[in-house]
């Protein structure tokens, strides 16, 4: 045969799988996109009824008059799981959105107040721990969202508070690198991430130990929220751990 025609039908075979390539990746972001609005019009479904939940609870706890203990026990168990639930829905609503692609705010943000806000919070929620600050003299400013950027700082000192001991020294780190670049750490001296673990840390619902951290009031979902924020802003996260240290590195964009 002429090898120009069996060329034609080649290219022609290919056109024919490219267009169904093609075909398939529409339909298949078409489906992502649903699943993601999917999630956030769940969760945004979920947060009133939760919250109405809750506030019965507490109503009845308050105002119901004198109950049996094992009632009482109830309502207190519906009370601190309903707040649970409040948390874990906020959490997977602005997972959703951000996967969703919503813009954030854009305004300078100082990360030197910032800081020291989540630091005396820390230090107010733990005492027994020891908090420290190592900040740049000057402040150190980003362009971003001042609500997420403090919630990244608020999860990872909530981490090093929550999977370490009392006593666990934790320092909270700005710098400002030559290049422009932001970078803040937060490292503790507790006894690390599970080796196999590390890897998947920013995994949603990944945890060591699933009861203790469920105790400690943790959804699984503070690590990948950290991520998905930093990430938002065009900025990366690390991890380095081992027994006696671990170390979260975030980096941001002027
Ligand atoms: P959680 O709500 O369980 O804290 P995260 O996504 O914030 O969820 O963290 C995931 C898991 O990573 C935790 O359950 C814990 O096992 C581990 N981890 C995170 N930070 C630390 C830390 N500073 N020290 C030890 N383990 C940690």
């Amino acid at each position: 045969t002429d090898p120009r025609t069996e060329v034609g039908q080649v290219g022609a075979a290919l056109n024919h799988m490219l267009h169904h390539v093609g075909d398939a990746l529409a339909r298949r972001q078409e489906g992502e996109e649903r699943l993601r609005h999917f999630a956030a019009d769940a969760s945004h479904e979920l947060r009133t009824p939760v919250a109405t939940v809750r506030a019965h609870a507490e109503l009845a706890l308050r105002h119901g008059g004198p109950v049996p203990a094992e009632v009482r026990h109830s309502l207190e168990r519906i009370q601190s799981e309903t707040r649970r639930m409040t948390g874990l829905v906020d959490d997977l609503l602005l997972l959703a959105r951000l996967d969703a692609g919503r813009p954030l705010a854009r305004e300078p943000v100082d990360l030197t107040r910032l800081a020291l806000d989540a630091i005396s919070d820390a230090q107010a929620a733990a005492p027994g721990h020891r908090w420290l600050l190592d900040l740049p003299e000057e402040p150190v400013v980003v362009t971003g969202d001042e609500h997420r950027l403090h919630q990244v700082i608020a999860n990872l000192l909530a981490n090093a508070r929550t999977h370490t001991p009392s006593g666990t020294e934790v320092t909270l780190s700005i710098d400002e690198m030559p290049c422009g670049t932001r970078e803040l750490s937060v490292t503790d001296s507790g006894p690390g991430i599970p080796e196999d673990l590390v890897p998947e840390v920013f995994q949603r619902f990944t945890r060591a130990d699933h009861h203790r951290s469920r105790a400690a009031g943790g959804t699984g979902l503070g690590l990948a929220i950290v991520l998905a924020v930093v990430q938002a802003h065009g900025g990366d996260v690390e991890v380095t751990s081992g027994p006696g240290r671990t170390s979260f590195h975030v980096t941001l964009p002027e």
